[in-house]
């Protein structure tokens, strides 16, 4: 017979194996909730190795929640640029500047008040109150997912099972540490429970472990079948002025990549025509087709992007509603990443960025 998983067995290899990162507080140190909240922003959908350098330049450009409340909204979304998934950069400053003025600048310690403010939904509320505040709340990823439904052998398929994943983690919780609980199950499931070849032999939960015990780990978590979207296509005009210049429009604040720069495209459609492709162009001109087009995977489709590139005088103006921003100054705009291959794409330098 299997013995009782406890979180006493997870907290003592926590206590030993502990992942040092650069927003969490060493052992014993009080976490800071903006710098536990703002990482776990930028944590949904990236992975924990793309987010560190980020996550390092955005704390010394915004180190309070009061800096990146009064930052002006096109500086997070460039110091947010190359993240993705940028609705999350705007309920990240909409977030601070609500609790600046709702909270008098102090995170509220309670899941139900933290899920109030924008863009804090259930997982990034349980996981505030948790490991900022010690609350005993279950902060539930795909880790925390994949661990349960192992654990248990849980054979109904996500997100279905997620209440139930939620029962189990609320069982488990110790009232004397929920905080670091909630990092360590996030640590095994990131180290140990890993989505292929997990570590069994070396897990503080191999003995209770329903889905070891039966050899079949890896059929966990029951998942779904996810329908692929539709590729879709588009063109990208790359307009180039004699004084180095690149022209350049914002994107309408909301829907996809809100607020971000771009170069002019076409609209990305699935039956897009590039032989109309002229028409969409920002001046009636001679453009080059280059051969090979940009390709990028969003959440709900790939895009395919065929790029056109054209050169102007110096002193030609830009068409309403877009500007020249000169090539030096282009570190500076909010490109995300698709725009940046449409700019390399086009033999223009990749910026680097700030
Ligand atoms: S024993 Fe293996 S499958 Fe079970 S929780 Fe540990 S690492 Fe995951």
């Amino acid at each position: 017979m299997t013995s009782q998983a406890r979180a006493s067995d997870l907290l003592a290899w926590y206590d030993r194996h502990r992942r040092a990162l650069p927003w969490r507080a060493g052992a014993g140190e009080r976490p800071d909730p903006y710098r536990v909240w703002a990482s776990e922003i930028m944590l949904q959908q990236t992975t924990v190795a793309a987010v560190k350098p980020y996550y390092e330049r955005f704390m010394a450009r915004f180190p309070t929640v009061r800096a990146l409340a009064e930052a002006p909204s096109e500086e997070v979304m460039q110091a947010w640029a190359g993240l993705g998934y940028y609705s999350r950069a705007r309920n990240l400053h909409a977030c601070a500047r609500a609790v600046m003025a709702n909270h008098a600048g102090r995170f509220p310690d309670t899941e139900e008040a933290l899920r109030a403010l924008p863009g804090i939904g259930a997982y990034t509320a349980g996981a505030v109150a948790a490991i900022a505040f010690d609350r005993p709340a279950a902060a539930v990823d795909g880790n925390v997912e994949r661990v349960m439904t192992r654990l248990f052998a849980i054979a109904e398929e996500l997100p279905g099972a997620r209440p139930l994943i939620r029962e189990r983690v609320l069982a488990l919780l110790p009232h004397d540490r929920p905080g670091d609980f909630a990092q360590a199950l996030m640590d095994l499931g990131a180290t140990i429970c890993t989505p292929r070849n997990p570590a069994c032999g070396i897990c503080p939960w191999r003995e209770p472990c329903r889905a070891r015990a039966e050899g079949v780990q890896e059929s966990f978590p029951r998942k779904a079948a996810k329908k692929a979207g539709v590729t879709r296509y588009g063109a990208a005009f790359v307009l180039t002025r004699a004084d180095g210049a690149i022209l350049l429009r914002t994107r309408p604040a909301k829907g996809l990549l809100g607020g971000m720069a771009e170069v002019p495209t076409s609209e990305w459609r699935a039956d897009y025509e590039l032989d109309g492709a002229a028409q969409d162009a920002p001046l009636p001109m001679r453009w080059s087709r280059l051969p090979e087009p940009v390709r990028h995977v969003f959440t709900h489709f790939p895009l395919e992007l065929t790029v056109f590139t054209a050169g102007v005088p110096q002193g030609v103006a830009a068409p309403a509603g877009m500007r020249f921003t000169p090539l030096a100054a282009l570190a500076g705009e909010p490109l995300p990443s698709v725009m940046l291959k449409v700019v390399e794409r086009a033999g223009l330098a990749r910026p680097e960025r700030r």
